[in-house]
């Protein structure tokens, strides 16, 4: 089957049940103020809402990567976006056990790459019975194509694609999303940025954002450009370098991990954040979570170590782990 959509939705006839998390608007106190009024929220908004940002990173690494973001308020049941799927649908329904969140509440998935620790083909079936749209980078397309059985997302219209970088997509009620090719392998990995429209800020009125970035083979100009900004910043810190390079693995998979078209270092990922901290008058990402940390060629010591550079950033700082989920991280 060929892909025949043009613009962002890829259309098959086939597509007829609504899809999840779509067309139902929401109207807060701030819909009052349209867009011509000049409004200084500190004056109208001494209390930023209680609506936030939550994201849980469900495990990373090598084996299987999963975070959901919840963008319902703390009062409604919970709605995730769910951000790659290499840990499998069980594993999720596991991981997701006392948070509060299922499976049935997944409204759509955000595929940073199709390598299969970040999209596991055991997903199919959930995603085609519980209607959840599968968004990728436009350039990622004739890979997922390829993935045993995503005939059936094409069947059921549950594919869509992000076009090139820097456009912004609607991926469910209250959420869109901007995308960046990151350097990774031959085909790169999508960097996101996740804006929360129904939240603020304080003291402001732009939205959240959530930055997401993972298997990244070298910071560069235009993944900073791209991440700018951020209020929750996920990124990944994969090896220590002497690590790697005393392990016993083979001399080509050093070069792949280490060459640029890998994984960052914990001081390519430090160096990053600093950056970002730099860019932004406020102080960069209040949140930080780090993604991706390779079991055999990083420590938890080693990344504290890079961070201990600059303490008031490292508080800020949580390490996701392999076999266990994170708590909620929050942004007001
Ligand atoms: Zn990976």
């Amino acid at each position: 089957m060929s892909w025949q959509g043009s613009g962002q939705m890829l259309l098959f006839p086939q597509a007829t049940a609504p899809r999840k998390g779509r067309g139902r608007t929401r109207t807060t106190p701030r819909d009052r103020f349209t867009s011509n009024q000049a409004v200084i929220p500190e004056l109208f908004d001494p209390n930023p809402p209680t609506r936030q940002a939550r994201l849980c990173v469900l495990g990373s690494g090598s084996s299987g990567n999963a975070s959901v973001l919840n963008i319902a308020d703390d009062t409604e049941p919970a709605r995730l976006l769910l951000i790659d799927a290499g840990l499998g649908p069980r594993t999720v329904a596991k991981r997701l056990a006392g948070t509060g969140a299922t499976v049935q509440d997944i409204q759509a998935l955000c595929v940073t790459h199709l390598d299969r620790d970040h999209f596991s083909p055991t997903w199919i079936s959930t995603l085609v019975r519980e209607r959840i749209t599968v968004f990728v980078h436009r350039g990622h397309l004739r890979q997922l194509e390829r993935v045993p059985g995503s005939e059936r997302l094409i069947a059921a219209g549950l594919i869509e694609a992000i076009d090139q970088d820097g456009v912004t997509v609607d991926i469910a009620a209250g959420l869109r999303a901007r995308t960046a090719l990151l350097p990774h392998d031959r085909t790169g990995s999508a960097g996101y940025v996740f804006e929360l429209v129904e939240t603020t800020r304080s003291n402001t009125n732009q939205p959240t954002r959530i930055g997401y970035a993972t298997d990244v083979g070298r910071v560069t100009d235009a993944m900073l450009d791209h991440l700018t900004g951020v209020d929750l910043l996920a990124i990944e810190s994969n090896y220590d370098p002497a690590m790697q390079q005393n392990s016993a693995r083979p001399e080509s998979l050093k070069r792949r991990v280490m060459g640029g078209w890998g994984h960052l270092s914990n001081e390519q990922a430090f160096d990053a954040i600093q950056t970002l901290a730099g860019r932004c008058p406020r102080g960069g990402p209040r949140r930080i979570v780090l993604l991706h940390r390779s079991r055999q060629c990083n420590h938890p010591d080693a990344i504290h170590r890079v961070l201990s550079h600059n303490p008031q950033l490292a508080a800020r700082v949580t390490l996701s782990d392999q076999s266990q989920r994170s708590g909620w991280l929050t942004v007001r």
